[in-house]
């Protein structure tokens, strides 16, 4: 990920160090040919115009051009608004689940990850947090979807199980069985596998948005493919539109991607990104570091 736009943005800032003094028309040369290189990296428009924007301000704020290394100052003042546009230092991406039976809702669209994440989130809580986590997958049109959640449960440890399968249930009603479950077992988090789709239809929504008024869950967390640059962002907006999401997962990000979708996310739905998949093996899960990902893209 990010690789191209790295080495663009590498070539503009060797450009700007190997000299002493900037003026005002080098700094604009090279904020045009880094709003280029970040449209060539699928960042959505408005978001790049943003950035520049704010790129600039900075630029003449700090009086770039006077100070002794300004190639230093501008790639500073460029990391800064990468950290801002991923969500700022300060981003909470921690999951709020203090109640138990915490309620984890994951939404998206059918292979973006969201049960392999749904797997690797059981794990994560279940070890690191020392949670008793319940499973349970809601994707009746699917039964293998089914059969993959409790195959992932297997694979975690003893604090993991996936909820019993019954078949012929409704979503709704497992939704409620699952919640059942969790409360008369005692169990610390229950995450609830909703049904994607290959792309997005009006029945789906209603049914995850059902879902998400039975079961009223503490984090409502999107699940959307990196690779899919714009075409993620839009399904981000789309579901963020009809369900009370409180944050994202961007998964493939071990992809081989431009990052547009990763770097335009944070802004055009103003949702934190709270993790990111970086593999296809249950611990292939990091939590969004914002600082890591502008440090990565800058090299
Ligand atoms: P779902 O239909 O949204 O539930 O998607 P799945 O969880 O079944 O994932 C679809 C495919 O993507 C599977 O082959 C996963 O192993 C793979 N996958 C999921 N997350 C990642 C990731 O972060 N990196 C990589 N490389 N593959 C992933």
């Amino acid at each position: 990920m990010f690789d191209t736009l790295s080495e663009r943005l590498g070539g503009i800032f060797d450009g700007l160090t190997g000299r002493g003094a900037l003026s005002e028309k080098d700094v604009n040369a090279a904020l045009r040919e880094i709003r280029v290189a970040l449209l060539e990296a699928d960042v959505a428009l408005p978001v790049v115009k943003d950035f520049i924007d704010g790129v600039r301000n900075r630029a003449v704020g700090e009086e770039v051009i006077r100070s002794v290394k300004p190639g230093q100052q501008v790639i500073k003042i460029v990391y800064d608004a990468l950290v801002d546009m991923l969500g700022g230092e300060e981003a909470d991406t921690s999951l709020r689940i203090d109640s138990p039976p915490a309620i984890i809702m994951m939404a998206g669209l059918q292979g973006s990850g969201k049960t392999t994440t749904t797997g690797k989130l059981a794990k994560r809580l279940s070890e690191k947090d020392r949670k008793r986590v319940l499973l349970a997958s809601l994707d009746t049109r699917r039964p293998a979807a089914m059969e993959q959640l409790a195959i992932l449960a297997d694979q975690c440890n003893e604090n993991v199980s996936a909820l019993p399968i019954i078949e012929g249930q409704l979503p709704a009603d497992i939704a409620r069985r699952a919640l059942n479950a969790a409360k008369i077992s005692g169990y610390d988090v229950l995450i609830l596998d909703t049904a994607g789709r290959t792309t997005i239809d009006e029945q789906m929504m209603n049914e995850v948005a059902e879902i998400a008024d039975i079961a009223t869950p503490s984090e409502t967390l999107l699940v959307a493919d990196a690779l899919t640059g714009q075409d993620a962002v839009e399904t981000a907006s789309r579901f963020h539109a009809r369900l009370p999401l409180t944050g994202l997962v961007l998964t493939r990000m071990d992809g081989d991607g431009r990052g547009g979708a990763a770097l335009s996310m944070r802004a055009v739905t103003g949702l934190p990104i709270k993790f990111m998949g970086v593999g296809e093996k249950l611990d292939g899960l990091d939590a969004f570091d914002a600082k890591r990902v502008a440090g990565r893209i800058l090299g």
